[in-house]
């Protein structure tokens, strides 16, 4: 018997399911093509920190920063590669904001010249990472969820039930329309590329790219962003000069050899904090609040949620950070009812949303 139906089999999909399992509960993925094949696989996956004034978002990012960094090297040490980052300011206004924002930076760093220096920091490889997350797992791939129902306390997804549903779909439609959960898509592209190796790549660099370290003979630059609805392969063809010269700007790279690209695309909520927590029903609520559209206060937990179903998306450009500390969040608030932070709440967003509706 299945606990809980997942849908999407990226980086927050496959946490989410081996958070479930970890308290116990059976979980099954549905992916609509194979795992990690969404925005999951071009990523490069940096796990790096933030360096800006105090925020909440700041507050979010390096606690799942630090959080992942744990997770995965008790979990899957072999994944991780931590050689830590070396942040390079872009230009001398940069510089000057680095110094400002020094005393915020709430994880261990060095301060080299004007660089930063994380030893923390590392990268993840994306796919091998997504195959140990649902070793144990059942997964079906290749199979597109077209029809969801709730009928007597369980949710039937096509021909599979369970009691819990969780929606990680990535960049792509929600399979249920949620109005007040709107998105955007980033589009990416970045390469795996050997070169000549005089001198060893002792950690990981960040400019306006990144530079990883050797891994498996090649090293990851990236990413570009991309706006707007654009053939995503081709530009990446066309384009790689210039993301090449950001890195030949980093370091030298002689001889460089491009031996593949990715491409894909990063979704990013509107406040740019991912989506996370039960969801709202928008319609039963504002039946119930009519004036919740006036701007009237309603508390939130006197809103009406659809019966065990869950988001988890929106992780932008760091889903490899945010995704097992969400999961967990998550996984928490399934099987002990702990709250999910207000920030990251479809609550939250619903509450926005509804306010601009008119009756
Ligand atoms: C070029 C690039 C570089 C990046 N670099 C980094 C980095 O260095 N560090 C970092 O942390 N992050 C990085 N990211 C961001 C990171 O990749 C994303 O945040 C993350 O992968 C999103 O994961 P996800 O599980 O939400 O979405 P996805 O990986 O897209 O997974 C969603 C899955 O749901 C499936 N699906 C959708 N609808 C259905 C349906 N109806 N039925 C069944 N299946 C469905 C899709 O096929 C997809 O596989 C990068 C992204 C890009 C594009």
């Amino acid at each position: 018997m299945i606990d809980c139906i997942i849908i999407g089999g990226g980086i927050a999909g496959a946490s989410s399911a081996y958070a479930l399992k970890q308290k116990g509960l059976k979980p099954l993925v549905l992916e609509k093509n194979t795992i990690c094949s969404g925005g999951s696989y071009p990523a490069g996956a940096f796990l790096s920190p933030k360096i800006s004034k105090p925020s909440p978002y700041k507050t979010y990012l390096n606690d799942s920063l630090k959080y992942s960094l744990e997770f995965y090297a008790e979990n899957f040490p072999n994944l991780l590669k931590k050689d830590g980052l070396l942040k390079l300011p872009i230009d001398h206004e940069d510089i000057h904001k680095c110094q400002t924002y020094e005393p915020y930076i709430d994880i261990a760093f060095e301060k080299q010249n004007d660089n930063y220096y994380f030893p923390d920091a590392g990268i993840i490889d994306p796919v091998k990472l997504i195959k140990e997350l649902l070793k144990d797992i059942d997964v079906i791939e290749r199979h597109e969820v077209k029809n969801i129902k709730h009928i007597d306390n369980i949710w039937h997804v096509d021909k599979y039930q369970a009691k819990y549903l969780i929606l990680a779909t990535g960049s792509e439609t929600l399979p249920l329309n949620i109005p007040y959960l709107k998105t955007k898509n980033i589009g990416g592209y970045r390469y795996d590329v050997c070169f000549d190796q005089y001198e060893k790549l002792q950690y990981n660099l960040h400019k306006s790219v990144s530079i990883s370290t050797y891994f498996e003979n090649k090293i990851a630059i990236g990413a570009s962003h991309i706006k707007g609805d654009i053939d995503l392969e081709k530009a990446a063809k066309d384009d790689s000069y210039n993301l090449i010269k950001q890195a030949l700007e980093i370091r030298p790279l002689p001889n460089l050899k491009i031996l593949k690209q990715y491409t894909g695309y990063r979704n990013f909520s509107f406040d740019y904090f991912p989506i996370l927590g039960e969801a709202v029903d928008a319609k039963q609520t504002i039946k119930k609040y009519p004036y919740i559209t006036t701007g009237a206060k309603v508390p939130q937990e006197k809103y009406t949620y659809f019966t065990n179903l869950y988001i988890h998306k929106a992780l932008g450009s760091r889903g490899f950070v945010f995704a097992p500390y969400n999961a967990k969040l998550l996984a928490d608030l399934i099987c002990n009812q702990k709250k999910i932070p207000n920030h990251l709440s479809p609550a939250k967003r619903f509450t926005k949303w509804a306010r601009k509706q008119t009756l």
